[in-house]
């Protein structure tokens, strides 16, 4: 798919951030291109349109950005997976681990209902760390998650065996 490389070189690279040593892939100047934003969108939704999908969850912050055009395209409800006392309804709580020390993740306890399917993105997978916060919080509300959707995955940290049985959907793979 000849969209797929048009994308991938709108992604920039920016050596040292947030810290030195990180190469970090930003997501910001492909949003700066509307046929490669476009295109990001429309992959997504001919893979689950016509799916049984009721739940695009989005994790925060950059899958607030890519999964509500999606779930709009879908006809599914859009459910926003935040950092810690972000929510201000009731919300149940799952805690990862990061390179140092360890987050939380946070969604609405009514936001879903059990038997549901879900399609959980964000913008890059790294470690699979976050995604699989996402995927213990929507199991335990007895969702069924169908598939994790990211535009870049980093295949060097492994992030897909950390998703164990969970398939994982990427465009853009960076070794
Ligand atoms: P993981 O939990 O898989 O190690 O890290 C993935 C999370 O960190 C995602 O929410 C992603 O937005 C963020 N992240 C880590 N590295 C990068 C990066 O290089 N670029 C962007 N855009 N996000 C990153």
């Amino acid at each position: 798919d000849d969209r797929i490389s048009r994308i991938a070189s709108t992604i920039r690279v920016i050596p040292d951030f947030p810290k030195p040593g990180i190469l970090f892939q930003d997501i910001t100047t492909l949003l700066l291109d509307p046929k490669a934003f476009k295109d990001t969108i429309d992959l997504f939704v001919e893979r689950y349109k016509d799916k049984n999908i009721n739940v695009i969850a989005g994790i925060e912050a950059r899958g607030f950005i890519f999964g509500p055009p999606i779930a709009l395209a879908i006809g599914a409800k859009f459910v926003p997976m935040r950092k810690p006392k972000k929510l201000p309804g009731e919300v149940i709580s799952e805690e990862y681990s990061l390179e140092y020390g360890t987050d939380v993740m946070e969604m609405h306890v009514g936001a879903v209902q059990p038997g549901e399917n879900a399609v959980i993105v964000d913008d890059l997978v790294a470690t699979g760390g976050t995604l699989n916060a996402a995927i213990r919080l929507l199991g335990r509300l007895g969702v069924t998650v169908v598939e994790c959707a990211c535009v870049i995955e980093l295949k060097e940290l492994k992030g897909r065996e950390k998703l164990g049985d969970n398939p994982l959907f990427v465009l853009v793979s960076e070794t």
